[in-house]
């Protein structure tokens, strides 16, 4: 007989605002599937509480926590150490709590990139970035550390977009170059890999129009989108039009959500579950 046990090993995500934040159903649904008594809690924490917090996790015994705006780069100050992908982007999304020790890591590039190697390497392509806030420095690293032949980061804030672009040139060996967002953006013939890391099209702004010269996508180009909800985007739907081979947001977050329960539980989930449950909640088809 098993000694009865009321006790669950306890995960979260930090956020403000935060309850639209849909990674506990499929946190929740991998820890069902693989048996594990883990729980995942979507808490609102505020800017000045953010101390506090990250206190309570160590104080409680949490094993791992997420972070999501506006902790990513705050919560540094209060972890013992980051990973050197995590230091680069100067941002974590992932806390590994291990022996007293609380570890940062950032899962959303990495997230990123699996995805990718779902439908092409990214080694040796030419890729096109529009986007140079949180979710793109993430996947800008990543794709440079997986070995991209060449970014372009078009963004519409001049300095958000040369800030990226030196940072992949200084951190990494792959040329980068900025390109100012105005008006709708002509892709060359040779870009292999088009990455939508905007919030344009993000819920409630479901209507949003994406500034590009769809004319300019070619069929054996591949479209990808950051946006989880809703996961089919006026890029997406432009891109299948256009024959391309179209990634959702819906993958990084799987992914992303697939490092940290590994790193958390040493447990590997099963990707499908996981997507499955977030389709349930954004009533995919
Ligand atoms: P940030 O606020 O850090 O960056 C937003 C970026 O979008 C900036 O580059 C900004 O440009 C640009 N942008 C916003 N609105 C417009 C517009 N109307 N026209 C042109 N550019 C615009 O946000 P994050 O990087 O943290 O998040 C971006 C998106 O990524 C969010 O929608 C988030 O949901 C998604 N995300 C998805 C994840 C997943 O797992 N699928 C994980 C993490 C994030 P500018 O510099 O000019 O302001």
């Amino acid at each position: 007989n098993q000694p009865l046990n009321f006790k669950q090993e306890l995960t979260c995500v930090f956020g403000q605002p935060v309850a639209e934040n849909p990674t506990q159903c499929m946190m929740e649904a991998a820890y069902n599937a693989c048996g594990l008594e883990w729980r995942y809690l979507t808490i609102e924490v505020a800017p000045e509480n953010l101390a506090q917090a990250v206190g309570g996790l160590r104080a409680m015994g949490f094993r791992g926590a997420n972070l999501t705006i506006p902790h990513k780069v705050e919560v540094i100050q209060y972890l013992d150490g980051i990973s050197d992908a995590a230091a680069m982007m100067g941002a974590v999304n992932c806390i590994v709590c291990k022996d007293d020790q609380l570890l940062g890591e950032n899962t959303d590039g990495k997230g990123f990139v699996q995805s990718l190697k779902e439908v092409t390497d990214p080694a040796g392509k030419k890729i096109v970035m529009f986007g140079a806030g949180g979710a793109a420095r993430a996947i800008g690293v990543e794709t440079a550390l997986a070995g991209a032949a060449e970014i372009t980061i078009v963004n519409r804030s001049t300095e958000r977009g040369e800030a990226l672009a030196q940072l992949l040139r200084e951190k990494t060996s792959v040329p980068t170059t900025f390109t100012k967002w105005d008006g709708d953006y002509t892709l060359a013939d040779d870009v292999d890999v088009v990455i939508n890391a905007t919030s344009i099209g993000l819920y409630p702004d479901v209507d949003a129009v994406f500034p590009l010269d769809f004319a300019s996508l070619k069929s054996n180009m591949i479209v990808s989108d950051v946006i989880p909800n809703p996961p089919e985007t006026h890029l997406l739907r432009e891109a299948a039009k256009a024959g391309c081979t179209t990634l959702d947001g819906l993958g990084m977050l799987v992914n992303q959500g697939v490092i940290g329960f590994q790193l958390w539980t040493g447990v590997d989930p099963d990707p499908k579950v996981m997507r499955a449950a977030l389709e349930e909640v954004f009533g995919v088809e």
